[in-house]
């Protein structure tokens, strides 16, 4: 029987949470949803100096607009808290303590000074071995004691054993990784103020909370074989690693602020939707086939897998982004559609009253959807399209360009003349999208102009702008007296 899964995603509150630690907690996310695990959140603030509160709730804001709800962690809990690290520090202090007691660490009292001289020397003579030169290592027990206990300012470090070898990292994503042991030194795990480091906390923590697979991305590469030290030293089972790729800008360089948006609330406000921005960035270095680009959620958390991660970095493209979400939004049903992205959009843009006096009807709007949908690729596109269909004959906005284009041109003054008299002779009940459209198919060929020009002109004349939805439609959500009202203002405009 295997172990259940428990993997963490631990950022550190130094910041907003950006693009890529996104995708990390993404795939921590699903991997644990696909092996039907748990799914831990840590906050890593032993940075004091860089970790604020406020970071952390705008963090745990992200999470929950990403959808990646975690089992155990900030504000749920769970049996193997606390899950901020700056609430974990006795804990950092007992596991030190424990491994000077069992001499797999001891205190270095070396300073800033002896340390820096130490290394020139190893440089001049161009020592293969630059690290740490262990000159505390064989202080006896008692001196070091007595000294600690004397106020000596020290570091503790761990004691890589002499005959420890290479470190080889069966990575998940990477194959085995070498390390040789020459590149292994005696490293701080304590400070000398008292604080643990980076290395020392995370292993002591995802031992303790029994994590079975890190999934990071492969920054922390090089801080693998001092982790291994650490689980060695407690003798902790070390996790399976899984070190994910770069995620890199067009040019080829990491992604970052000069490549636009990094944070994860940019997106969200500038109104991506929170399924399509997972599903895009689960495909930066993951693949479901090699293919399928359209990936919902739950098929992520179905059949996400650790061996279908690439090696290879990620090449971050909004366009690409841009596509999978107007994809989400054209394959969502009307209904949907008219709930979270139509009317919320009408009601920001002004458009809609918040709570309209008189309920709009659902035909009308599950019929303005249909057309609105498939032409909205932002959700502030919906009101954009939407515009002329709530304006009115004296509301509606011409736009310049297109009057000019469409409308202030010899001839057109006619095209809107006969368009009066074809469309005049519907009646109300017969204001339907295809009787519209039939009512002005003939006038091409009666007026011997191109079919382009004269819908042309009865579009602007209509919707003020040169790319309304279908016209047809559009007239017959507009409704009759007010089309005919605005051929009318129209007409002023044309020659
Ligand atoms: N706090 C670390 C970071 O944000 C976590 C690294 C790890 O997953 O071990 O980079």
């Amino acid at each position: 029987m295997t172990q259940p899964v428990r993997v963490r995603f631990a950022p550190s509150p130094t910041g907003k949470l950006h693009i890529g630690g996104a995708r990390t907690a993404i795939y921590n996310w699903a991997f644990a949803r696909a092996n039907h695990g748990t799914f831990i959140l840590r906050i890593d603030d032993t940075d004091p100096t860089r970790s604020t509160e406020e970071n952390t709730q705008v963090i745990l804001r992200a999470m929950r607009w990403l959808g990646l709800d975690w089992d155990e962690g900030p504000e749920v809990g769970g049996d193997f808290g606390p899950y901020a690290q700056t609430e974990r520090l006795a804990l950092y202090r007992e596991a030190a303590e424990r491994l000077l007691a069992e001499g797999k660490a001891y205190p270095c009292f070396c300073t800033p000074e002896q340390l820096a001289e130490d290394r020139a020397a190893a440089q001049a003579r161009k020592d293969p071995f630059q690290g740490y030169q262990r000159r505390c290592r064989n202080i006896p027990a008692d001196e070091a004691r007595a000294r600690m206990e004397a106020g000596e300012p020290y570091t503790i470090r761990i004691k890589v054993p002499e005959d420890r070898g290479d470190v080889v990292i069966d990575d998940a994503v990477h194959g085995e990784v070498t390390i040789a042991a020459k590149e292994l030194d005696d490293f701080v795990i304590f400070r000398s103020d008292g604080t643990p480091t980076y290395n020392f906390a995370t292993v002591v923590d995802d031992a303790a909370m029994g994590i079975t697979h890190v999934i990071r991305g492969d920054d922390h590469l090089s801080n693998t074989p001092r982790q291994v030290m650490v689980y060695e030293a407690l003798g902790a089972p070390v996790p399976v690693f899984a070190h994910i790729s770069m995620i890199l800008g067009a040019d080829g360089k990491k992604l970052s602020k000069r490549h636009g948006a990094t944070s994860v609330e940019e997106y969200r406000d500038a109104g991506y939707l929170s399924d399509a921005f997972v599903n895009y960035l689960a495909l930066l270095g993951w693949s479901l086939d090699g293919e399928t680009t359209i990936i919902p959620r739950d098929v992520l958390a179905r059949e996400f897998s650790l061996e279908r991660i690439s090696k290879n970095p990620a090449t971050f493209d909004p366009k690409k982004l841009d596509w999978v979400n107007a994809e989400y939004i054209n394959r969502m049903d009307n209904a949907t559609f008219t709930q979270e992205i139509l009317l919320p959009q009408l009601v920001e843009a002004g458009l809609l009253d918040p709570e309209p006096a008189v309920s709009i009807d659902e035909e009308w709007t599950d019929r303005l959807a249909e057309i609105v949908r498939p032409r909205t690729k932002m959700p502030a596109d919906a009101a954009q399209v939407a515009a002329p269909i709530f304006a009115t004959a004296e509301t509606l906005a011409y736009d310049e360009k297109a009057v000019a284009k469409g409308l202030a041109k010899e001839g057109m003054g006619a095209v809107l003349d006969r368009a009066r008299e074809a469309l005049g002779s519907l009646t109300e009940d017969a204001w339907t999208a295809e009787a519209i459209d039939a009512a002005l198919e003939p006038l091409p060929e009666a007026l011997d102009l191109k079919k382009r020009v004269v819908f042309q002109a009865v579009r602007v004349a209509i919707c003020g702008n040169l790319v309304s939805p279908p016209l047809g439609e559009t007239m017959a959500l507009i409704g009759r007296a007010d089309c005919l009202a605005r051929i009318d203002r129209a007409r002023t405009m044309a020659l």
